[in-house]
């Protein structure tokens, strides 16, 4: 990564947010560095030979990106618990998570074929798939590894050249994914971080005449604003946004594992996830009875230092972060709601030092409150009672997101049905938050567009060529 030497104004500077210590300083891109990056990937897109090499030769490549990952696994869970202070054991999963992905899009790669229409009597045609060239991949802070994998790979699979920017909230991963793809034979300049703060050197990035495609991770309203730029340019854009999935529990439900996986769905990586279950639905007749249980569970969660074994929520991933969660805690009880738990920063011995927010479960708002239909990603949950599968629906559906949701219910036509009105990319039943790389994951409404991992993951970032050979025995005519 080339940059300038640090200044007070071109630096990042990593903060642990579990002690507020300094990780590290990181030089911010200059829009001279920018430009002579795209350029660099440009040229190494043309003379490397990366597109158009053998599929199982880009594959190797692949392969080997994800051995080192995986022989690195335990420092770079390390860095990303500093980086971003989530615990030591989600950052190993998600070191396993990138290694998974480079694998599949290792195998993926292989099997993109040439399509062959069936030939007619004066011609034959072929559809291939080819990369655009220069594709931007940004990335937020929540868990900085496993995006940029999730973008990375599949670009470099269908032959791309990539500019990555990191979150300038957790800039310390992506330029070790760099390393390690240069140190697995991935030719230079193919895989190229970009550093600094989103409204500047974001925005030039996107903006870039030599960006071809972008591919974007982050909150709806940035999302929006890139995919104007995108619009503008036409230069297609995949978004994937933010959510307030609603997580349902019907009184049939198994309720130990309704309970346990509400609580996960929310508290886990303390809330910071595109896909929490911020909106806790249950049945009228056993609300009292879920909510409560959800409470006493987020009372006794163990909220520890990241790095210790027995956590189970840490910290916010930055201080001004958790300064938003305050607000948004503050503004729910503004709006009437009822703190059944939570809703206060810790005090004493590590809280005193790191970004700790209690889990907090809010009850008592309408569904159309703010605090029901903005994002807090953070430990909030907010509960309310359904009557019957159209309440529920139409509250489930009364935001404008649509990322997931979760059903716990005992009857499959039940879920079937309740699952194909709620409007989500993707519907979990009896389960919540499972994701496999296989599968495709995007959002419906202001929660994107496009569909990442899988087959769809890799055809984001191919543009479909035909081709068209003829046969003919006469020479053509005009009227046909
Ligand atoms: P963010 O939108 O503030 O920033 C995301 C990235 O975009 C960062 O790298 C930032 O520097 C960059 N950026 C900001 N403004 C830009 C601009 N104008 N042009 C170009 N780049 C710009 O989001 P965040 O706070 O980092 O992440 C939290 C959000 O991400 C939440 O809304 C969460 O739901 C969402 N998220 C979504 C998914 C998903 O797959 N749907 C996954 C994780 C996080």
């Amino acid at each position: 990564m080339d940059a300038l030497p640090p200044t007070a104004t071109d630096v990042l500077i990593s903060i642990d947010p579990a002690d507020g210590s300094e990780v590290a300083r990181v030089p911010c891109t200059t829009r001279a560095e920018l430009d002579s990056m795209v350029d660099r990937a440009w040229h190494a897109w043309r003379t490397s030979g990366w597109k158009s090499l053998l599929p199982h030769r880009r594959a190797a490549v692949l392969h080997e990106i994800a051995s080192r990952i995986a022989a690195e696994k335990e420092s770079l869970a390390q860095l990303q618990m500093r980086d971003n202070g989530k615990p030591l054991a989600e950052c190993r999963a998600m070191a396993e998570s990138a290694v998974g992905t480079f694998r599949y899009y290792a195998g993926v790669c292989e099997t993109l074929e040439t399509e062959v229409t069936p030939p007619r009597s004066d011609y034959v045609s072929f559809t291939v798939l080819e990369p655009f060239g220069v594709v931007a991949c940004i990335t937020p802070w929540n868990s900085p590894l496993m995006n940029d994998a999730t973008k990375v790979a599949p670009a470099l699979a269908a032959g791309n050249a990539v500019l990555l920017k990191p979150s300038e909230d957790s800039p310390l991963l992506a330029p070790e994914l760099a390393r390690i793809c240069r140190e697995a034979g991935l030719p230079e300049g193919l895989l190229q971080v970009v550093q600094g703060r989103g409204a500047d050197i974001g925005a030039a990035l996107v903006a870039h005449p030599g960006v071809r495609m972008i591919s974007f991770t982050g909150g709806t309203a940035t999302g929006r604003a890139i995919g104007e730029v995108a619009g503008r340019r036409l230069v297609p854009a995949a978004l994937e946004l933010g959510g307030k999935s609603p997580h349902a529990v019907f009184a049939d439900a198994d309720l130990d594992h309704a309970v346990a996986a509400v609580v996960a769905g929310i508290f886990g990586s303390a809330g910071q996830s595109c896909v929490a279950g911020s909106r806790l639905f249950v049945e009228a007749s056993i609300y009292d009875e879920v909510v409560g249980r959800v409470v006493e569970r987020a009372r006794t969660l163990r909220l520890r230092l990241p790095s210790d074994p027995a956590v189970e929520v840490g910290p916010l991933a930055s201080f001004h972060h958790r300064e938003r969660v305050i607000r948004f805690v503050e503004n729910a009880r503004a709006e009437g709601g009822r703190i059944l738990c939570g809703g206060a920063v810790p005090t004493g011995g590590i809280y005193d030092k790191g970004a700790f927010y209690l889990p907090t479960v809010i009850d008592g708002l309408s569904y159309k409150a703010r605090a029901c239909q903005e994002e807090a990603f953070g430990p909030v949950l907010v509960a309310l009672p359904f009557q019957d599968e159209a309440d529920l629906i139409e509250q489930g559906n009364g935001t404008a997101f649509g990322l997931a949701c979760g059903i716990w219910t005992k009857s499959f036509k039940r879920a079937w049905r309740v699952g194909r009105a709620l409007e989500a990319g993707s519907v979990w039943i009896n389960t919540y938050k499972m994701s496999v790389t296989t599968t495709p994951f995007g959002g419906f409404k202001d929660s994107g567009l496009g569909r990442e991992k899988g087959i769809d993951g890799l055809r984001l970032y191919a543009q479909v060529k035909s081709m068209y050979f003829g046969l003919h025995e006469q020479p053509m005519s005009v009227a046909r």
